[in-house]
């Protein structure tokens, strides 16, 4: 036996460790099992090229046992295994100095600038746990003697020979007091699922000396009426693990119902997703993973998405925001980069050409199916528009090029309920174009002439009914844009493209909905007067015009500008958010209307009472009424009601 020291300082290096690691102490076990995964395919590689072999048949796996009543907490695999010379270099030496250089270089770091999934740590993470590490290990070379290691964490570790007889490593931690859960299988085999659920070779769970579960298996020895006779059997173990995941697989050699299961399978989601990528790259870089597009259960649920990043079918961390482009979080996936660097800090990967490649790749693969799928499966893909819509906008908010590319994938729906891409709204012209790669799309753009070009849009059909219908009417197109991020996603239209001019359907009175006669300008000064004497400073801006629906007596509109100012206080929550009041509306008042004809010669109490009652109705077409608003009204439509029914008027006692 013989004793060494260690050339590492402990004292100073658990505190640190311990301020990162007090969320995810989880993670070793991540990195125990991934050195047992790297012995075991380290192992395979020789034997590929001749130099180790083991017995046919052997499996080449990795157990991890707990035991709750010596509280400990075990990894064995059959891999490449360790001399007393490969002890002294990569545990002594190696192992130690590499989590001292981890330490010292991410002592005086900030938490926010942690590398990802604090990868780097490695075998000294055990100690994070357990305040003795015991090393058993016999290496696959046929002469090399087996070795006993064991350190309690302080830098004295001892090392002597052993009688392990089969190859491999046996890695058992004795667990500290407060960390006693990792003895529980419930609690080993959550963590496992997580960091080690797609590793390559299986991984069992076991509780030292639980009673195995057993099944009944027929034996070929018949009873005497000839039937064969039944025994008791261990069941076989079920590993962890799916050793083979979809990603991993060829696009082409995976079926729908593969897709789908793995889905429901991570992300424990049943409802179908509506459609996924499937990446699978090798070169310049190494990139394979399958990114979903969840269905939404209603469109106000705010989309939860989540990435899982692998590395090697290693888990990682969830949500990576460096590596993957933001808006792309909205959606649900697997995505594994074996070439990722990990051990540098999240501000450097960051600021990493590569990872700027890889997501450059991702978002361009997003935005290839989905102009893909446009263009060849177009109803489909109008199927899952109103789902996928908000998705699709945030991206083209956040990220320039995939706004470049996405933008012939882009559909409106009007209120016919017809749905409509850019070019065949008519607005294609580009202000000043994006710079986009290999686009034939940008090339036809630029030639088209410039138009304006103005497009009604509705942001809520219930509230904006009266003004729908009247477009209808009068074959009038409006497109429907209900979500809260369409208010952006037009501003950007309109940055992006010459001339076009996005109102909404209330903002003004179309052309198209008035015949010619025009308007007596004297006789709408005149209504301006009684409105304003009627309603002081609250009075509405009036305008007389000739609608053709002579149905309809008033109308309210709301300048596009005001109102998208005041949407916006209102989006940032500013406490003063004013309503639209005073002149920023507009009472339309129709000319070709009786009740409006009425009105210009009206006097008096008759006057106000007809006047006031106009003006309710259209504001009631067009927003709610405040409470004392709505009283008023009530008050007016009851007395209107009373002198058509000549009861006496209770209003006015
Ligand atoms: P890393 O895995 O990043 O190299 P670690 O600190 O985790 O760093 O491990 C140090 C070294 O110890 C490994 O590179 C490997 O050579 C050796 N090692 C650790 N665990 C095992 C194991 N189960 N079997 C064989 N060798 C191992």
């Amino acid at each position: 036996m013989s004793r060494g020291k260690l050339k590492i300082n402990s004292d100073k290096i658990f505190p640190i460790i311990k301020k990162w690691l007090y969320s995810d102490s989880d993670i070793f076990i991540r990195e125990m099992v991934s050195n047992a995964t790297d012995a075991v395919t380290k192992l395979k590689k020789l034997e590929v090229i001749g130099e180790a072999s083991f017995e046919e048949g052997e499996k080449l796996q990795i157990d991890v046992t707990v035991d709750p009543e010596k509280k400990t907490i075990r990894f064995t695999d059959n891999g490449i295994g360790m001399d007393a010379n490969e002890v002294e270099k990569f545990i002594n030496e190696i192992a130690f100095s590499g989590a001292e250089a981890f330490i010292e270089k991410y002592q005086d770091k900030t938490s926010d600038d942690i590398i990802i999934g604090h990868f780097g740590l490695g075998f000294y993470s055990a100690f994070m746990v357990a305040d003795r590490v015991t090393i058993e290990t016999r290496s696959y070379r046929p002469d090399a003697e087996a070795v006993f290691w064991s350190c309690d964490g302080s830098d004295e570790f001892e090392m002597r020979t052993s009688e392990k007889s089969e190859r491999g490593t046996v890695i058992t931690l004795y667990l500290k007091d407060d960390a006693y859960e990792f003895c529980n299988e419930y609690r080993v085999r959550e963590v496992l699922q997580k960091y080690c659920g797609f590793m390559p070779y299986p991984v069992y769970l076991t509780t030292e000396g639980a009673t195995p579960e057993m099944e009944e298996v027929e034996t070929d020895e018949k009873d005497a009426d000839g039937k064969p006779i039944m025994k008791q059997v261990p069941k076989a173990p079920v590993p962890v693990n799916d050793t083979e995941p979809l990603w991993m697989k060829t696009p082409s050699a995976c079926t729908e119902e593969e897709y789908k299961t793995f889905y429901r399978k991570v992300f424990y989601d049943y409802k179908e997703p509506l459609f996924w990528i499937h990446l699978n790259m090798d070169y310049p870089f190494n990139l394979k993973g399958i990114l979903y597009f969840p269905r939404l259960s209603n469109r106000y649920e705010s989309a939860e998405g989540r990435i899982k990043l692998y590395n090697n079918q290693v888990f990682i961390a969830d949500n990576i925001k460096e590596v993957i482009p933001e808006f792309l979080l909205l959606l649900r996936g697997t995505l594994d980069c074996p070439d990722l660097p990990l051990n540098v800090s999240r501000s450097a990967l960051q600021n990493d050409g590569f990872v700027k490649k890889v997501s450059d790749y991702i978002t361009k693969k997003v935005a290839d199916k989905l102009t893909g799928m446009c263009k060849v499966d177009r109803e489909a893909y109008e199927g899952y528009w109103d789902d996928i819509a908000p998705f699709i906008k945030y991206g083209c908010l956040r990220d320039d090029k995939f706004e470049a590319k996405v933008m012939p994938a882009i559909l409106f729906k009007d209120i016919a309920g017809k749905y409509r891409t850019v070019a065949e709204l008519g607005f294609t012209e580009k202000k000043d174009a994006a710079p986009v790669e290999e686009s034939e799309e940008a090339a036809t753009e630029a030639s088209e002439t410039k138009a304006e070009r103005t497009i009604y849009y509705v942001t809520d059909l219930k509230e904006q009914d009266r003004y729908v219908k009247m477009f209808k009417e009068a074959d009038l197109e409006a497109v429907v844009l209900p979500d809260e991020i369409d208010g952006a996603f037009i501003s950007l239209l309109e940055a992006k493209h010459e001339g076009l001019h996005f109102k909404r359907i209330d903002a003004s009175v179309d052309e198209a909905l008035r015949d010619d006669t025009a308007t007596d300008e004297k006789q709408e000064a005149d209504l301006q007067t009684r409105y304003d004497e009627l309603l002081k400073e609250e009075a509405p801006k009036i305008v007389l015009q000739h609608l053709k629906d002579v149905r309809t007596a008033s109308l309210i509109t709301v300048s596009e500008e005001s109102r998208r100012m005041a949407d916006m206080m209102k989006m940032y929550g500013m406490d003063a958010a004013p309503e639209l009041k005073g002149k920023e509306r507009t009472l339309v008042l129709n000319a070709n209307n009786a009740l409006v004809q009425r009105l210009l010669t009206a006097e008096g109490g008759d006057m106000s009472l007809l006047a006031l009652q106009l003006y309710d109705l259209a504001r009631l077409q067009n927003a709610p009424l405040l409470p004392e608003e709505m009283e008023a009204f009530v008050e007016r439509t009851q007395t209107l009601l009373a002198t058509a029914y000549e009861v006496e008027d209770e209003t006015a006692k």
